[in-house]
């Protein structure tokens, strides 16, 4: 059996609301939606709901009509 299993190599993963790939949730980045409006939880200090991003540009230039969609969806 491979030894592949050791708790030290488990990272958790997250979904990038974009691209929907799952990634190291290290290699995403965390935010929050208040008032409308896209806040980067660099500090992971906000208690509202995350949702996680590529840091790449080409999920950042996205996630401003994710955000436009999003807020339309849920009133
Ligand atoms: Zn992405």
């Amino acid at each position: 059996m491979p030894k592949k299993s050791s708790k030290a190599g488990h990272v958790p993963e997250r979904t990038c609301v974009i691209c929907k790939k799952k990634k190291e949730q290290y290699k995403l980045i965390r935010f929050a939606i208040l008032d409308s409006e896209i806040v980067f939880d660099l500090k992971r200090k906000i208690t509202a709901r995350g949702y996680y991003v590529c840091d790449d540009n080409d999920c950042m230039e996205k996630l401003d009509k994710w955000l436009q969609k999003h807020i339309k969806k849920n009133g």
